[in-house]
């Protein structure tokens, strides 16, 4: 029998839930790469951002080989994960393919860039994929080829220090991608963010999240090379921090 060299483990997780079906394709696509593990939310948990699960218990279900349902958040799922349930560290965490894109600034509300985050924080190289809501097809397997290409490298060079990369495809199909940009993130506000509605027993309610976003032209950005029919892969770094404002900041002369 030959013998085949085991593989590190690479997991695979999302904010869309365990069942949203870019999960399967690019947890299927990596397994060239890596023992997959699914460790995913049991329900979608898009928006979440970075939160954690505190106030009550993470209950976990195996829903398939090597796939955990978590009754939590990308966070939790990537925390249990690293600590409980895989056989040693992962060689590689992706996020995705979140169904719709993560870009500019909505990065901030991401489950799906958050889960990368929290692998990041753990010294562990992470991707996230987004693909976009366009069109009645969504082309998973497309993204899932070009996250497979990119672990390649991933694993082969690692990651610069403290950095994901957040990758965002058009919804195309491969021959009409127009080529991979590297980008910084763009800037977007949205209109009509609110919309209030009166309830059956007259009492006002909100929703939010309706509206076209506005996106802010530059070059360079995430949003410019989506437009542009380019896959984008931005850097991402966890230094929050404003550098150029320190000086400015320190001149206030702020007393205690
Ligand atoms: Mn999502």
């Amino acid at each position: 029998m030959k013998k085949t060299r085991r593989k590190k483990p690479i997991l695979v997780t999302n904010d869309d839930g365990v069942q949203a079906p870019g999960l399967k394709v690019l947890a299927e696509c990596l397994s060239a790469i890596g023992d997959v593990y699914i460790v995913a939310p049991d329900r979608e948990q898009s928006a979440v951002g970075h939160s954690l699960t505190l106030r009550h218990p993470l209950r976990i279900a195996e829903v398939g080989p090597r796939m955990i349902a978590v009754e939590g958040t990308p966070t939790d799922c990537v925390l249990l994960a690293f600590y409980r349930i895989l056989p040693e560290k992962p060689a590689a965490v992706f996020s995705g393919i979140n169904f719709g894109h993560n870009l500019g600034d909505d990065i901030t509300y991401s489950g799906t860039v958050s889960a990368a985050l929290e692998a990041t924080l753990l010294g562990i190289p992470a991707v996230a994929v987004s693909i976009g809501r366009t069109g009645e097809k969504v082309y998973y397997d497309v993204a899932a080829e070009f996250a497979l290409k990119l672990g390649r490298k991933v694993l082969r060079t690692g990651l610069p220090k403290d950095t994901l990369l957040n990758v965002n495809l058009p919804n195309v199909p491969a021959g009409k991608i127009q080529g991979v940009a590297v980008t910084r993130q763009g800037r977007r506000s949205y209109d009509d963010v609110i919309v209030e509605k009166v309830d059956p027993r007259g009492r006002a309610y909100f929703w939010i999240g309706n509206g076209e976003p506005r996106w802010a032209e530059a070059s360079g950005t995430d949003i410019h090379a989506i437009r542009a029919g380019k896959i984008s892969v931005t850097p991402i770094h966890l230094d929050l921090t404003n550098h150029s404002a320190i000086e400015e900041l320190k001149g206030w002369k702020i007393e205690k």
